[in-house]
């Protein structure tokens, strides 16, 4: 953390202890390794501390944005005002028969060699999925055949105005790369049912495939899909009929090899990406006349841009 600006004491904090970085660099946590600075930062480690934050973002009328460990953002390289609020500290796994509930910073991959210790399984085929067990699951991640939602039980959610609810698994609130939670609501902890099995050896052989298979080059060196895939269409199946964007202004590009991911090159900012992903879109959109919605988190402009884009092809269609 850079410039520390508050330090709380107990009387304004109930967490206490809590500060708030100001000028943030989004490009130390983000995957991307692009992007600006966050105008105000917090990590808080416990729901009482993500607390004591809300209300203090809410004092001062700061707008919030929430990340988990920033596999899956993009942010522009002039910054973001407001909050910034990362759950990757707010960590804890309790295992009771077969219920592993998690606080929201641990990571999916972590959960799953934890559980697999424990004698339960059900999630090895996310193996090698990066970040946490909440970003996880406010997309609903999903690989080979299977997803978070298959194992999701109920979730605590604190909402901006610092109320805690709980959602229990109810079947139609997920669906593929989607899930039930939206913007405003910050998931503090995720039960998970799993099975009991006594084939751990055969269960952590499974999840190392699923990992490997995850991380065979050039994989690593991507930041995971851009787009939500159709429910009858891969996206990376539009984006390569329609013709890949290759400009020699943009230091990134959708892969031949994975046609739903960028990879990009030395000294690529973020705006250069974003710039890839809008013309990638319209391309789409014109060839195909389907319009893409990103599945990679955009936040500050990025998302206002890209909230602009989608309004005007709906014109167009209209
Ligand atoms: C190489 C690579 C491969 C991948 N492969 C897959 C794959 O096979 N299948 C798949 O489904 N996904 C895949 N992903 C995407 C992956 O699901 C996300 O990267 C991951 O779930 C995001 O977790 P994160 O903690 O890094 O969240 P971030 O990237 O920090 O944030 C992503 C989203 O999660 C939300 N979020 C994070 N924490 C919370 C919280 N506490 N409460 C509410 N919302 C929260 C944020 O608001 C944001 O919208 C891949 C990504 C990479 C980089």
């Amino acid at each position: 953390m850079q410039n520390l600006v508050y330090h709380f004491s107990m009387q304004s904090m109930k967490g206490g202890g809590i500060t708030l970085a100001e000028d943030f660099s989004i490009k130390e946590i983000s995957l991307f390794r692009a992007g600006g600075n966050a105008e105000f930062y917090a990590e808080p480690r416990t729901t009482d501390e993500l607390l004591s934050v809300l209300h203090l973002a809410s004092e001062r009328g700061l707008h919030i944005e929430v990340i988990g460990a920033g596999s899956h953002i993009l942010a522009p390289e002039s910054g973001i005002s407001g909050l910034l609020i990362s759950t990757r500290s707010m960590k804890g796994i309790t295992i009771r028969g077969d219920l592993l509930t998690a606080g929201p910073g641990e990571m999916l991959d972590g959960i799953i060699n934890i559980a697999i210790d424990h004698n339960l399984i059900g999630l090895e085929e996310l193996g090698g999925i990066p970040g946490t067990i909440a970003g996880a699951l406010s997309i609903n991640a999903s690989a080979n055949n299977r997803s978070i939602s298959n194992a999701f039980f109920y979730a605590d959610y604190v909402t901006t105005d610092g109320r805690i609810h709980r959602r229990t698994f109810y079947p139609d609130t997920f669906s593929l790369q989607d899930s039930a939670f939206s913007e405003d609501e910050i998931i503090v902890n995720v039960a998970l049912r799993l099975k009991h099995s006594k084939a751990t050896a055969e269960a952590r052989l499974r999840k190392e495939k699923f990992v490997e298979l995850m991380f065979i080059p050039p994989c690593r060196r991507c930041a995971g899909e851009v787009f939500r895939d159709l429910a009858d269409m891969k996206a990376a199946d539009l984006i390569r009929q329609a013709g890949f964007i290759r400009d020699p202004g943009i230091r990134a590009e959708f892969s031949d090899y994975q046609s739903n991911c960028i990879f990009t090159y030395e000294g690529c900012t973020s705006d250069e990406i974003f710039s890839l992903i809008l013309k990638t879109a319209e391309r789409v959109y014109e060839e195909t006349g389907i319009m893409l919605e990103p599945s990679i988190t955009l936040l500050g402009s990025f998302r206002e841009r890209w909230k602009e884009l989608s309004q005007q092809s709906h014109l167009r269609k209209a």
